[in-house]
């Protein structure tokens, strides 16, 4: 599946692909299937829209695409190497430092203020001693990040005491933290207003255009979709091949 890019003449390199994609869910004894064979590529170095009706089971094949969730049949490919029936290791790794996820409602830590939840990927996979010994750098780091995205003001709020603007910035700040080089956002406009949703929209692709970040963006908004450079959409479980009605300006 070739992605509908804006400009024809890009003909970047695939950073991540599924093909064949099957997942169902069980409810009591009934099948519900969501992907029938999906395939995907996502192209290197571009901000990418997949967009579907709610439902269409974009968050399931995200899900997969981050190798938080199996698929039934078929596989995922990150630079070529098969990541779906990666080590346990490896998919943490891929996780943590290969690509960054950003969900719709932020998930962030309520406890802790902004810095704080930015830090948090640092502590993963550290002992507290080794944390210790690395804590200025990231603290640096994560101030460096809190101001990439324009939030190094609220760097001591916490997530109660910020707009949905600002705890998608910190959500973002967070993910930039392992310094990946492809976003994952499933609806990352999703639960704010017009303006806002365009702000972080307009974040991200600043983010890939100065510093050359892939985004996978998922979202039912059409003028989201419409500032991307390719637009992928999802229809019973499949993407629908290319369509006139998709080009973009
Ligand atoms: P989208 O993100 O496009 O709105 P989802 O991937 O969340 O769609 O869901 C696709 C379909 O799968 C929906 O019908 C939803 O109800 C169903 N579904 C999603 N997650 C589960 C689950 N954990 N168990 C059962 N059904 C689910
Ligand atoms: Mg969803």
């Amino acid at each position: 599946m070739i992605p509908l890019c804006n400009n024809p003449a890009m003909k970047p390199e695939t950073v991540l692909s599924a093909r064949g994609l099957f997942k169902s869910y069980h409810k009591d004894r009934i099948e519900v299937p969501v992907l029938r064979g999906l395939d995907l590529e996502v192209p290197s170095g571009l901000v990418t829209a997949l967009v579907g009706r709610s439902g269409s089971g974009k968050s399931t094949l995200m899900h997969l695409l981050a190798t938080l969730d199996h698929p039934d049949s078929g596989e995922v490919y990150f630079r070529g190497e098969r990541i779906d029936n990666a080590s346990r290791a490896r998919r943490d790794n891929y996780r943590n430092h290969d690509i960054g996820i950003i969900f719709q409602f932020y998930h962030l830590l309520p406890e802790l203020s902004a810095i704080e939840n930015v830090l948090t990927p640092t502590m993963i996979g550290r002992s507290a001693w080794n944390y210790f010994r690395h804590r200025k750098e990231a603290s640096r780091r994560a101030e460096s990040m809190l101001d990439r995205v324009g939030l190094l003001h609220r760097a001591t709020h916490k997530p109660s005491e910020m707009s949905g603007g600002e705890m998608q910035r910190a959500a973002i700040a967070r993910a930039l933290m392992t310094d990946p080089s492809m976003l994952l956002a499933d609806e990352p406009t999703g639960n704010l207003d017009t303006d806002t949703g365009l702000d972080i929209l307009k974040l991200l692709t600043e983010l890939n255009q100065d510093d050359g970040l892939t985004v996978l963006m998922i979202t039912h908004d059409d003028a989201i979709a419409a500032e991307a450079d390719c637009c992928l959409r999802m229809q019973d479980g499949q993407l629908l091949p290319e369509s006139p009605a998709l080009q973009v300006a």
